[in-house]
């Protein structure tokens, strides 16, 4: 007679057993959420430490098949395009890469920076950004990706994602098959605005200046506000790689105002 109130008191319970077992649900998926995203922060602070330990010319050699795969459909830049570059990178503050610039006979406005010191730019966006501050402002933001080694150490954590969800029992194939995405080289918001600083202090170095340097960024940012519709595809091809936020655009014209006074 002693345990009759239990036994109600648990029938009573489970009359209640959806809402509880909703709730353990919602519990067990909220802590997976949060181990995962605690392993991928981990991770990442993993990959960014690794890099330290591999050298330019290690990396230069590691990713010379780059350099094979465009150039069977890259050209060399014109000499002006060239002659910008080369004033960039003689800057003795830039990692020792062995840098090198080519170009994608491609309609579609863009630029990235590779692993190992490559950087690829478009025929588009030398059609539409013609001022050689604007195509050095460009390279120079393209010269930060490479000088923070962003690509490395997104390829580095991408890899350690893959290795931790293949102990974990996952098929992390999918996730390999996109790692190698030279292509669609994607960086943080942070990472971007690294990068834009690192380009804008390089022009400035370079050419006193910082006027009409964010050419391109200012077309980019009127397109984008003035229509989203109207973006070409080349635009959010662009966009996707780069995003492109009127913060973003703020601060490098307030860092370019701080520069120039
Ligand atoms: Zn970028």
């Amino acid at each position: 007679m002693k345990f009759i109130p239990r036994q109600l008191h648990e029938a009573a319970d489970n009359s209640r057993g959806g809402k509880e077992g909703w709730r353990s649900r919602f519990k067990g998926i909220l802590s997976a959420v949060l181990v995962l995203g605690a392993v991928y922060i981990a991770l990442g602070f993993l990959a960014d430490w690794s890099v330290h330990f591999v050298s330019e010319e290690t990396e230069a050699a590691w990713f010379s098949w780059t350099d094979e795969v465009l150039l069977q459909a890259a050209q060399p830049p014109s000499a002006a395009v060239q002659g910008i570059f080369d004033k960039l990178i003689l800057d003795s503050g830039l990692r020792p890469y062995p840098y090198r610039l080519v170009m994608m006979p491609e309609r579609i406005p863009n630029a990235f920076a590779l692993p190992g010191g490559t950087i690829m730019v478009t025929s588009g966006l030398l059609d539409l950004v013609e001022t050689e501050i604007g195509r050095a402002m460009v390279l120079g933001h393209e010269l930060g990706h490479l000088q923070y080694r962003h690509g490395l150490k997104g390829l580095g954590r991408s890899l350690l994602l893959a290795g931790a969800l293949s102990m974990a029992g996952f098929d992390s194939s999918s996730l390999l098959r996109q790692t190698p995405l030279l292509a669609e080289m994607r960086h943080s918001r942070v990472q971007e605005a690294e990068s834009d600083t690192f380009g804008l202090n390089l022009v400035y170095a370079k050419y006193g200046t910082t006027e009409g340097a964010l050419e391109f960024f200012e077309d980019i940012s009127l397109l984008e506000g003035g229509n989203p519709a109207g973006l070409t595809h080349g635009m959010q091809s662009w966009l996707q790689t780069h995003p492109l936020t009127e913060v973003r655009l703020a601060h490098l014209r307030s860092q370019a105002s701080a520069l120039e006074n």
